[in-house]
This record gives structure tokens, C-alpha cells and sequence, in this order.
């Protein structure tokens, strides 16, 4: 079950990439809690699908939208950590920022029940009882099927056939059985090469 939560989180994450960081109805419950740190500049709980949007567009106006660079995702059961870097800048100063998040999502009957957000990763892993998991293994999983290698490092992937390319992509790996569909025939396009 909890690897399904895994595969709604990066479904979030594809949608928010996609149209924008707010709600997300069709993966979301309408009871929705968008919870906010103590030390955020507007703390406190929001609710459904409005007061998520709500609190999204707030966090907007303090940030540009986060670039999400990378990230990697926790199975804690009902529950999903994320440690995710983002690129984003001061609306106010313009400066731009580099930095490490955490965020938990929890789950009831397959949809996000709540969402918390940390400015430190490792808030949310101790938030989901992974806090001893002090460097856990990044698992590195396929960015167009959503498998998941044993290999931990680029390196690792890339000898067990992974397609392993930053430079294109920020997660840019793609695991053998989808390089092969990318191109059967032996036929591969530079671009997979
Ligand atoms: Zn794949």
C-alpha cells in the first residue's frame, strides 16, 4: 500500500511541475490540512482545498515559485517524507536561494490527507519516525516508469544500465526497460545514447 502513497507523491510533484505549486483535487482529499512550521511567517493549519491554495499562493508571495532541482522520497507507511532541493528567490530582495526542504504527506484511502512543510529535511523524516535514518540511502528510481534501482549512486545506476544525465534533467535517470521502449530496434536517438 505505502508504495502506492510513494507513486501519488511524485504524481503531486509531476502536477505541481507542471501547472503550478496549489491544490491538486484528484490526489488530494477535501479535508485537506496544509500545515505551516511554527517558525513560518504565517504559521498555523489551513483547510481543504481552498485554504490549501490559499496558503500555496501566500508562500508565493514571499518566494518565487521553487524550482523543485531533486528529490527523494521516504516510505514511512500512511505516511511520505520528502527531502527535496529547491531553487527559488526573494520576491523582495531578488536574491536567489538553494536549499534543502522537508516535507511529510499523510494519506487516508489513497489521497493526501495532510501536508506539512519543514525548512530542514530532517524535521520531516523525525516527524515520520525516520530520524535515526541519519543518511539514508537515496533510492534511485526511474523517472519515466517510477521503478526504483538497488543502486544508490549515479555510478552504481549507470553499471546496471541506467541512463544517468543531469545536465538534461534534474533527476535524469532512466532505467534499461525504458531506454529499450525509448527506442527499440537498436535504434537509440542520441539524446539516449
Ligand atoms: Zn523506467
Amino acid at each position: 500500500m505505502s508504495q502506492q502513497n510513494v507513486e501519488i507523491v511524485r504524481r503531486l510533484y509531476e502536477a505541481w511541475r507542471r501547472d503550478g505549486y496549489g491544490a491538486v483535487p484528484e490526489l488530494m482529499d477535501p479535508e485537506i490540512e496544509f500545515v505551516n512550521p511554527a517558525y513560518a511567517v504565517e504559521p498555523g493549519t489551513r483547510h481543504g482545498y481552498d485554504g490549501f491554495a490559499a496558503a500555496a499562493r501566500s508562500l508565493g508571495s514571499v518566494f518565487s515559485p521553487y524550482q523543485v532541482l531533486d528529490v527523494e522520497f521516504f516510505d514511512a507507511g500512511d505516511q511520505v517524507a520528502v527531502r527535496a532541493r529547491v531553487a527559488t528567490q526573494s520576491v523582495a530582495t531578488e536574491v536567489p536561494v538553494e536549499a534543502e526542504r522537508g516535507y511529510v504527506f499523510d494519506f487516508r484511502d489513497g489521497r493526501v490527507v495532510r501536508f506539512a512543510w519543514f525548512s530542514d529535511p530532517i524535521e520531516a523524516l523525525r516527524a515520520v519516525g525516520l530520524a535515526d535514518v541519519e543518511h539514508p540511502d537515496p533510492k534511485i528510481v526511474c523517472d519515466r516508469c517510477g521503478c526504483a534501482s538497488e543502486a544508490s549512486t549515479d555510478a552504481q545506476a549507470e553499471g546496471v544500465g541506467w541512463l544517468v544525465d543531469r545536465s538534461r534533467d534534474p533527476h535524469g535517470h532512466i532505467c534499461p526497460g525504458c531506454r529499450a521502449a525509448a527506442a527499440p530496434a537498436g535504434r537509440l536517438p542520441d539524446s539516449l545514447r
